[in-house]
Formats: C-alpha cells, sequence, structure tokens
C-alpha cells in the first residue's frame, strides 16, 4: 500500500506507540490520585503539556487537553455564543465542518455569521474581512491556518491583526498546520488555536486546545474540574502521553528542517504527474502552501472514478469531494475558490509525510499516471464521463 492520505489521519509514529504502552498496563492509576502511582502519571501529563507548548509557542497554562480537534474548535464557539449571546461570528469560507457546523448552530441561537471570502488560491482576502469586521458587532472570527484539502495556509498574521484591530477574538484551527509548519502564538497573537494528534503520527482522539492567558473562555464541559477546570472528565492519559511526544518529535523535526523535506517528496510526486498528464492542474495557491498537500484537478475525469482504479492498485488518497452514500457533493472549499461543482469533482488529495519516501511518491506518481491516462481514453471515446463497473 502506498498511503498518500496523511492529512485524513497519519501513521502512529513507532516511538509515540512505545511512550503510550506503560500508561496502558503498568501505570494505570488516575493522574488525580495524590498516591505516588498517581503521582507518576500526573508527571507524565505535564511533560506532555510541556511539548504541546513548546510546539506552539505558549506556555503550559495556556495548555489544554481535548479528544481532539473537532471537540477545540466546538468548545470555543459554545464558549464565545455563552459569552457574547447576540453578536457576530466571522468564519473562512474554507473551513473545516467542525467550525461551520457549531457555527450554523451559532446563527440558530440568535448570532449573526457572515463568511469571509477567499480568492481562487484559497486564501482569504484580507479588504473583505476588513469589510466584514467593520460591522463591529463581531466578537470571533474563526480562520483556518491551513486548508485539509488544499494546504493553502492563510495570512494568520493579517488576519489577527484586523480582527484584534476591531476588537475580535481570533480562533484558529491549526489542526492541519501543527506540526508540518513552525509557529508560534507569540508570534502571531491568535487567542485560541485547536490541534489535533492524529495528524503529526500521535494517537486519534487527542488533541488540544490552546486559550492565550488574556481571553476569556466559558468550560463547554463541566465535571470533576480537571485541566484547570476548562475540561472535565479524567485524562486520556495514553492518549495525551502519546500526544506529547509526538509534539516533541515534531519540535525536533521542524528544528531539522522537515518542511524542505517533506516538500520534497510531495514535489516529486507533483511534478511527475503534471508533466505526465498535460490537462491535470494544481488547485490553489503554490506560494503558500503546507508542505505535505497536493489537490489536483483532472479536468473531464470524475475523482470517484480514479479513486476506485488508485485503490485497487493499492494507493490510498482522497477526492476533493465529500462522499455521502451514492451522492457526491462538491467539495465547498473547492467551490467557494471559484471551482465549477464538475472540476471540484474531478479533484484528487495527495497529502504526504515523512512516511512516505521519494521512490514511493515516483511510484504513486506512475500508478496515478497510468489511472488517468486509462480514464481519459476511456472518456474521449465516450465523450462523457465513464462508469466504472466491478
Ligand atoms: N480541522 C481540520 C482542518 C481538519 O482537517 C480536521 C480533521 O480532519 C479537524 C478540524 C478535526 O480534527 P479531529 O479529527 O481531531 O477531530
Amino acid at each position: 500500500m502506498i498511503y498518500l492520505d496523511s492529512n485524513a489521519t497519519s501513521h502512529v509514529d513507532p516511538r509515540v506507540l512505545e511512550v503510550m504502552l506503560p500508561f496502558l498496563t503498568t501505570r494505570f492509576a488516575n493522574p488525580s490520585s495524590s498516591y505516588t502511582a498517581g503521582k507518576v502519571v500526573r508527571h507524565a501529563l505535564e511533560n506532555a503539556r510541556e511539548h504541546v507548548a513548546k510546539l506552539i509557542g505558549a506556555t503550559t497554562a495556556e495548555v489544554h487537553f481535548t479528544s481532539g480537534g473537532t471537540e477545540a474548535l466546538n468548545a470555543v464557539l459554545a464558549s464565545a455564543a455563552h459569552t457574547c449571546p447576540g453578536t457576530r461570528l466571522i468564519i473562512g469560507a474554507t473551513e473545516h465542518p467542525a467550525v461551520v457546523e457549531p457555527a450554523k448552530r451559532w446563527l440558530r441561537h440568535g448570532g449573526t455569521l457572515s463568511i469571509a471570502p477567499v480568492d481562487h488560491e484559497g486564501r482569504i482576502l484580507l479588504d473583505k474581512l476588513e469589510h466584514l469586521l467593520a460591522a463591529r458587532d463581531v466578537s470571533l472570527v474563526a480562520i483556518m491556518w491551513a486548508n485539509n484539502e488544499t494546504g493553502v495556509i492563510s495570512p494568520m498574521r493579517e488576519v489577527t491583526e484586523l480582527a484584534h484591530a476591531a476588537g475580535a477574538r481570533v480562533l484558529c484551527d491549526a489542526v492541519q498546520a501543527v506540526g508540518k509548519l513552525p509557529l508560534s502564538v507569540q508570534d502571531i497573537p491568535v487567542d485560541y488555536l485547536a490541534l489535533s494528534g492524529h495528524k503529526f503520527h500521535g494517537p486519534k482522539g487527542t488533541g488540544a486546545l490552546y486559550v492565550s492567558a488574556r481571553s476569556r473562555f466559558e468550560p463547554w464541559i463541566l465535571g470533576g474540574g480537571q485541566e484547570s477546570g476548562l475540561r472535565s472528565g479524567t485524562e486520556n492519559v495514553a492518549g495525551i502521553a502519546g500526544l506529547g511526544e509526538a509534539a516533541r518529535l515534531m519540535t525536533e523535526a521542524l528544528a531539522n528542517g522537515s518542511e524542505a523535506a517533506l516538500a520534497e517528496v510531495r514535489d516529486t510526486f507533483e511534478t511527475a504527474v503534471l508533466s505526465a498528464c498535460p490537462q491535470a492542474s494544481v488547485n490553489g495557491s503554490t506560494a503558500h502552501r503546507l508542505p505535505t498537500t497536493t489537490s489536483i484537478r483532472f479536468p473531464g475525469l470524475v475523482a470517484a472514478e480514479m479513486l476506485i482504479l488508485l485503490d485497487q492498485r493499492g494507493v490510498c488518497c482522497s477526492a476533493g469531494s465529500a462522499c455521502h452514500a451514492s451522492a457526491v457533493h462538491p467539495s465547498p472549499t473547492l467551490e467557494a475558490m471559484g471551482l465549477s461543482a464538475q472540476d471540484a469533482s474531478s479533484t484528487l488529495r495527495f497529502s504526504f509525510s515523512r512516511f512516505n519516501s521519494r521512490e514511493e511518491a515516483l511510484a504513486a506518481a506512475t500508478h496515478v499516471v497510468h489511472v488517468e491516462n486509462k480514464l481519459r481514453a476511456l472518456a474521449d471515446e465516450a465523450a462523457g464521463p465513464v462508469v466504472i463497473t466491478h
């Protein structure tokens, strides 16, 4: 299998698994217990917090463990709805459903919602955002650091400056960016930031919410008061230990130039595909993009069909659109960038990690080119989309 879907989820690093195992076997005590066995586990939690804080340039007091990115994002929107009822929320046009769905609830509960549009490269239009902020009733601006489908990186510094100048707080979905790019909340002072362990070789069901020391946060999950009262519930210790180790490894990798190494593998693949498929092109900004991601459009072909043939050849990637049972909905991200529904449905996303070698990237490109040529020949013959039966 050639796994090119790391934006969906990534391999758990064997070193991460090793750190986790004792907390599923011998070190099973509750970290809130006051005896020594509990204190040992508490120490591991705090150690993990230090690693996560270091990765994003936060203090440990600002990092709160959650069950993942979705929970962290929902928690901030719920908090804002509670503390600033009836105000305006601005979200980017290419946000993940983990922001879009709670934003719809914000609207149902009496708030106002505005969508900040993006240009054809997928980047937030800052003048349009500034215009929306001029309404002066905005309490929160939610913009993602990097997009999950295209890898396009937002101008977070400018977004944050504009929002703060208008008196609004900034929530940043950094689920796809953390671990892949050097980023720091000291350098770009967003107020809230969500990250997720399984996107950078940690375990699924782990994540963290950064709440800046200057920002207000009303907890969503109440109970025993864990995580300084901001997120109750007995901690997922093994998962958190794994998240911490994954964060430590990412800090180390970024310091050793992992960004350039990742981009080289992705670019090897991209160049091989584009040079052999003259009709194909990359969606979104290539200048402002994660080093791991390429979203390639194959005009005239149907991504869902390419996926089936690639799967048969052992290549795992995903469509630029979400497939629900028999219906294929074009990706809202690609549509927001101005792609037609047809172009959006002819897009595949390939996302790499450090577990992909250059050789693997070239082998995957050969499979993609083969499938593209085959389907294009059939499509040309039939002068329309091909129906695969098997
Ligand atoms: N935000 C983005 C941009 C994502 O890509 C994802 C996951 O795909 C999430 C949020 C949700 O994160 P989690 O799977 O940890 O809940």
